[in-house]
């Protein structure tokens, strides 16, 4: 299971920032605490999810360790840390989670990738062979900054946020290579997109969780609450069929 679609044409789109949709609602302020804490899964199979669990609970949030489905489950949205994407991939083909969150993430179900994150749920990568979710049409380049800079830190100008600009963490990151006309570039770093949003699922390149900014997952959160009260008035839950919450 690859998850990449070759018969979709996307080798023919370029980057783009679309500045109406970023200005989309979820990336107001005010949305915090408009709603009850809601329960944030975070894949932990690998990689840095304690730091994620941290900053999202620091946030008002409720958070649970997804390793299997019931957990899953449980949750009202899911994280996928940065780590190393090939394991991550191995664990969730081992762990039978690629179809649950590719069917949870069709009914609605929110999802941030960050670093190994957004390679996990990209459509495709541009080089090799590694399970993915595909539920964000962006074609990912792992390693894209070079071998010689395997970890930088940059400050990125993310249009939806304004001054200051964030304080980003690249450690062997990818960059965006390719993206669909439906996906908002967030940020670019050396003329590379390195965040994007399509729907409801966040990628970045970088690590927010690692520094005290908690901008993007602040902006997640509201990603949340906006989906919980959609899916709260179309009833999709975990366990409703999916057909039942498709709009
Ligand atoms: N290079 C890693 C990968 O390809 C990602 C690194 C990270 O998550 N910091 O999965």
């Amino acid at each position: 299971m690859t998850g990449i679609a070759a018969d979709t044409g996307v080798t023919s789109y370029g980057l783009h920032h679309r500045r109406d949709a970023i200005l989309s609602p979820e990336f107001d302020a005010g949305g915090r605490g408009a709603a009850a804490a809601p329960r944030v899964g975070v894949l932990a199979l690998q990689g840095d999810f304690r730091e994620h669990r941290a900053m999202l609970e620091r946030l008002g949030a409720t958070t649970i360790e997804v390793r299997r489905q019931a957990e899953l489950d449980a949750a009202d949205a899911l994280v996928i840390p940065g780590g190393e994407s090939t394991t991550i991939g191995k664990l969730m083909v081992h762990y039978g989670l690629i179809e649950p969150i590719k069917t949870r993430a069709a009914a609605g179900m929110p999802v941030f990738g960050t670093c190994a994150g957004l390679i996990t749920v990209a459509r495709e990568i541009v080089e090799g062979d590694q399970p993915l979710l595909g539920l964000i049409d962006i074609v990912a380049r792992r390693n894209a900054f070079g071998r010689q800079v395997h970890s930088f830190e940059a400050d990125l100008e993310l249009t939806p946020f304004g001054p200051p600009p964030l304080r980003a963490i690249f450690i062997r990151a990818p960059w965006i290579e390719r993206a669909g006309p439906g996906v908002e570039i967030l940020a670019s770093h050396q003329g590379h997109a390195v965040a994007a949003r399509e729907g409801w699922v966040l990628v970045t390149a970088f690590h927010p969780e690692l520094t005290g900014d908690t901008r993007m997952h602040d902006a997640f959160l509201s990603i949340v609450r906006r989906a919980s009260s959609t899916a709260g008035a179309t009833g999709a839950r975990a366990g409703v069929p999916t057909e039942e919450v498709v709009s």
